[in-house]
Parts: C-alpha cells; structure tokens; sequence
C-alpha cells in the first residue's frame, strides 16, 4: 500500500481525529468520549457515557456493549488520556497532528494508546455484530496516566452501567507491548508520611520533637518492611518478574524543618510502592503503621502531645495476575503468534477489572519504548496490522 494509499483508509482518518484531541490527563477529555460514543453507536452498539469529576474537571469513561445475555464475554479497552508534551524538548512534529514518514506514524498517543481505539473501533464495525455469540464490550477510560483513577471509579458501577449484559470473561487491554503478551503486572501505590513534631530553639532540643529525626525512623521500619517483603517471593512472581520477584519502596521526596538553628517541626515524605501479586497495599502500610505504632508513636506522643505521624494522599492501582493458562490464552497466543513469558513493566487499568473477577491480557500494537517520548511513534506495520488480530480475536472468540 502507497503513503497517499493508506492516508486515505479509514483507520488513517479515525487514528488521525483521536491524535487531534489534546486528551492530556489534567484536561477534560469530554470530546473524545463524544466522539467514541458516537461513532460506537453508529455501529449498533449500546453506548453510556459516565461522567465523574476527577480533581475538579469533568471526565468520562465510555462503555459501549453489543450480543446476546451470555456470559463469557470480552472487553477490548484502552485509557483516552495521554501524558503532557508542552515543554518536552525534542518534539520534531506537531504532538496532536498525526504524520508519517511511510515506515512510521508519529503523534502524542499513537503507541499509548490512541491507536489501539481506533483499531477496536474499525474491527468491531466490520464484524457481523448480529451474529455476535458472546458480549463484546468497550470500555474506554480517563486518567489512567494519573494512577488509574478513571478505571478505579468505573469499576464500582459497571455492572449497573451494563445491566442486561452479564459481567464479561476477559479483558483485552491494547496497551503498548508490541504484540507481546503479559497476563500481570504489579500494583502501584504512592502516599505520603506526614511528621508533626514540635518546633522551638535549636539550643533546648529536649523542649521539642524534631520532625526530621522522627522521619530517620520512619525511614528504618520502611527499609525492615522491605526487608520482609524480600522474603516472599512467590513461584510464579518468580517467573512473571524475574529481576525483582517481590514488593518494594521507593521513597522518593522528602521535605522538612526551615533553618539549622531551628527544631524542625515537620517532615513529609512522599513515597511509593510496586506491589508485587499476592500483596496488596493496604495490607503492607498497615506493617509499617503497626510498627510506627509500636516503636515510634510513643516517644512522639511524650514529647510532642499534639504531634503525630500520619499517613496521606494514598493513591493505590491494584496488581494484576490472570491465568496463564486457558482457553483465550490459547487462542490470543495463537492469532498474535506470542506466548506469556513474563509480567508486564508497568500497571494498567487491569488490574481494577481483576477486583471484579475479570482476567484481563495486556497486548498491544503500540511500543513501550516509544511510549511517553518526544516523537512518539508506531510502526506502519503494526497499524494494520493491529487491526488485522483484533478482527480475528473478535470473530474467533465472539462469533465463531
Ligand atoms: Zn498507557
């Protein structure tokens, strides 16, 4: 196919109008989600538009369904948000108006994940929906850029938003892996530790509680936690992520006091947590505020009886681990021509599916190197490609 040949396909024109919309997270992305709903009602499917107000602005998550009342049916779903390119150097294009070079296809979202919508949207319009023996169901989400918050809200209502569809099987998420195929990923989860000590002159330290060397230990129950964490590497995270097959800290920001002569009155730290399978966030930040509350509390409660340590701004994206074995396995390793070896890098809205006991598959036509790079860009291959096996994984799962 010539450049001039495939600019005029249609996966071209729908790819080129999701790029245009500026859908970077902080922004409303109300557009898009018209845009989408429309375009997935003229195909004939049911279509609901679920608005939220994320941070102050308004969002939406789509979801659309088509089939009969069975259950066993699939999601194919990817996040509308894109990551800031204002003020990242080494942009050599207009981040929002798609371009080719005839090998490859450039534009913020391309590979995370815009893409991928439009190929769901294309591949569920050439199929003979009425035919349909399984739910095919879209769920297109906001803020998945900002830890997942569209999906975690979503989550609590689908099965209402849906109502008359059972609850599908299986999720197909076409974040950027390269075909690659990935039934995993850990959780994530970033919170603060908040010091209040007691201020005073440098020169009475006993007359006050040094928020600064209180955090030195909150820092030591960190690292013991982590230490035990080490200690529970389960088999399969053994195999889904070898290089680190277990939980872990990372603190990552940490302020406190206003002058050497002064005792500093308080310090936060902002920290975060890859949450390996089988963990869960909850469950690790109570260890380390049932130490806090056994060896550190006390002191603190002596010294500063209007001090505190305090646990904040906790945003947590669950893990994920699906079977690895089945019969969609099978069929996705088969059309995409991959076996799972590994879990993936990163967390995904999966994981909010899996809470309501839906498998969910990470495969993708977009590529993680490219993903969040000035000059995002996607293979030409994998354009049309992509297209192709979404086709082929909607008829052999839903139709055939
Ligand atoms: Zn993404």
């Amino acid at each position: 196919m010539s450049r001039a040949e495939f600019q005029q396909s249609e996966l071209w024109e729908i790819s080129r109008q999701l790029i245009s919309f500026n859908t970077v997270s902080a922004l409303s992305n109300l557009n898009i989600a018209e845009f989408l709903a429309n375009y997935l009602e003229s195909s004939g499917m049911s279509v609901q538009i679920v608005t939220e107000t994320i941070a102050g602005v308004p969002k939406a998550n789509v979801v659309a369904w088509v089939g009969p009342a069975e259950p066993g049916g699939l999601i194919l779903s990817g996040h509308m948000d894109i990551v800031p390119f204002e003020g990242q150097p080494g942009w050599k294009t207009d981040p929002l108006k798609m371009q080719t070079d005839g090998k490859r296809i450039f534009g913020r979202g391309v590979s995370d994940m815009k893409i991928f919508l439009a190929q769901s949207l294309l591949a569920a319009r050439q199929q003979p929906l009425h035919q349909l023996k399984r739910p095919l169901v879209f769920i297109f989400t906001c803020d998945e850029e900002v830890a997942g918050q569209g999906s975690a809200r979503l989550v609590q209502t689908l099965p209402e938003v849906i109502k008359g569809c059972p609850l599908p099987e299986i999720a197909l998420i076409g974040e950027p892996t390269n075909f690659a195929i990935f039934p995993a990923h850990k959780g994530y989860a970033s919170f603060d530790l908040r010091v209040q000590g007691k201020g005073g002159h440098s020169s009475l330290p006993s007359n006050g509680l040094n928020a600064i060397d209180i955090m030195g230990q909150i820092l030591q129950v960190i690292k013991q936690v982590g230490k035990q964490l080490e200690k529970q590497s389960l088999p399969e995270n053994i195999q889904l992520f070898p290089e680190v097959p277990y939980s872990t800290f990372n603190n990552g920001l940490i302020s406190g006091g206003l002058a050497p002569n002064m005792i500093a009155e308080t310090c936060r730290l902002t920290a975060s947590l890859r949450v390996a399978p089988g963990d869960t966030a909850d469950e690790i930040l109570q260890q380390v505020q049932q130490q806090i509350e056994q060896k550190i509390l006390p002191e603190v409660r002596l010294q500063a009886p209007d001090g505190g340590i305090f646990l904040e701004n906790l945003v947590a994206v669950p893990p994920l681990k699906s079977p690895l074995e089945g019969p969609f396995v099978e069929l996705l390793g088969r059309i995409i021509g991959q076996s799972i070896t590994r879990g993936a890098p990163y967390a995904t809205d999966g994981g909010q599916f899996q809470s309501l006991g839906i498998n969910s598959y990470i495969c993708g036509p977009g590529e993680l190197a490219e993903a969040h790079q000035p000059n995002e860009s996607l293979a030409v291959e994998n354009f049309f490609g992509g297209l192709e096996k979404l086709e082929r994984i909607i008829h052999a799962w839903c139709i055939e």
